[in-house]
């Protein structure tokens, strides 16, 4: 690969984090790769506000329960280096997986309470703490000044805020907004498991969150019926499992009443075998006083 660096082990990783720390600011942009324009989304926000790019991608086992994914998990690594290279990423951390956890999974973690046993971390128990543990690992082995996460992935959004507070990382997160096929269906790399079939009965997810937000637009702020709304246009699509509808507030993921003062509306669901999430954050009212 020209001008792409690719580094498989964390002693390299930190002495080119090192020298361009002394030349600039650093992004982060962490993915589990098969690269799509959601990836790259993040990967663009990076080059417009930092010196150097660092994208890693790392297919992390310990945010996969036992019955997941982990080994069927898309790998397509000569491509997503392929993208990555004409979007002029400076360096790609490829470590495997005894390099990042040579102690198995009985090594340190971080633990977000609470926030991250709610929403997919209610259904996928431990998969935040997994998701917490790499992140630090990975901040501190690139030692980023922003590091670049999608909303894509609400519920990990608020435990990554979480951590970073609590912990005090010297360092800023960006969140960008959901990158969408032209239908709706937000872009994943688990979309390439749906059969034709599945992928067109898929869209229900952002039906029925987009009929919630045309609702809200209308002034409808009882969260019980925006989440009725969503329950109902879920339902009218045959073999989706429905697995939450959630209408909470976005830091805590506690549930909201009104939502007046803004909300997220997220939704998982199986269609067939694949497990779907999406979500839409409804802003505050004009209204509001605390504006
Ligand atoms: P993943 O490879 O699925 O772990 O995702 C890596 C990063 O890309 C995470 O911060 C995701 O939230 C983000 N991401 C995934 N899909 C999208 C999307 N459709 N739009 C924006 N960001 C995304």
């Amino acid at each position: 690969m020209s001008g792409t660096e690719l580094i498989t082990s964390i002693a390299a990783m930190r002495d080119v984090a090192r020298q361009a720390k002394r030349r600039g600011t650093i992004a982060l942009v962490p993915t589990m790769g098969a690269l799509h324009d959601g990836h790259l989304s993040l990967v663009r926000a990076a080059r417009a506000a930092c010196d150097t790019i660092v994208v890693s991608i790392f297919v992390n086992p310990t945010q996969f329960g036992p019955n997941e994914d982990y080994d069927r998990y898309p790998r397509t690594l000569d491509a997503d280096l392929e993208l990555l290279e004409r979007e002029h990423v400076g360096s790609v951390f490829l470590p495997c997986r005894e390099e990042m956890y040579p102690a198995g999974n009985a090594g340190t973690c971080v633990e977000v309470p609470q926030i991250g046993d709610r929403l997919d971390g209610r259904l996928r128990v431990g998969h935040f703490r997994g998701v917490a543990t790499v992140v630090a690992k990975l901040f501190h082995i690139t030692l980023p000044d922003v590091a670049f996460f999608g909303q894509k992935d609400a519920a990990q959004v608020a435990v990554l805020r979480a951590m970073v507070r609590d912990l005090n990382f010297p360092l800023r997160l960006v969140i960008c907004p959901t990158v969408r096929e032209p239908d709706g269906l937000a872009m994943s790399s688990r979309n390439r498991y749906l059969t034709a079939t599945e992928r067109a009965r898929s869209l229900v997810l952002y039906q029925a969150l987009s009929e919630a937000q045309r609702e809200y637009h209308r002034a409808v702020y009882d969260a019980r019926e925006l989440q009725n709304t969503m329950k109902r246009v879920m339902g009218s699509t045959p073999s989706t499992r429905i697995e939450y509808i959630e209408v909470v507030d976005p830091d805590t993921l506690l549930p909201i009443e009104d939502v007046s003062n803004g909300a997220l509306l997220a939704i998982a669901a199986r269609v067939g075998e694949t497990r779907l999430i999406d979500n839409v954050l409804l802003p505050p009212t004009r209204n509001n006083p605390c504006e």
